[in-house]
């Protein structure tokens, strides 16, 4: 499980169930699990900060490289 973080504030965002290796460049809404800041407005996710953090692409937020941090494990079963 990652634990997001804004790279603006960090703030911790939200928990993600990521799958296989490489980088976090979305993030599918039910593999989010807990939310401490996911502010949605104008097709845009924000932190609470005003950082946009991604774009809402319906089943997925396309995250926008730069404005988070990660850390924690990935799954790769
Ligand atoms: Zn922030």
């Amino acid at each position: 499980m990652l634990t997001l973080k804004c790279s603006a504030c960090r703030a911790k965002l939200w928990k993600y169930y990521k799958i296989g290796p490489g980088e976090v460049l979305r993030c599918h809404r039910d593999r989010i699990r807990k939310v401490w800041c996911m502010e949605e407005r104008d097709g845009k996710v924000f932190c609470s900060c005003g950082k946009a953090v991604g774009i809402d692409k319906g089943s997925f937020v396309k995250m926008n490289k730069g404005a988070f941090t990660y850390s924690g494990t990935k799954d790769t079963t």
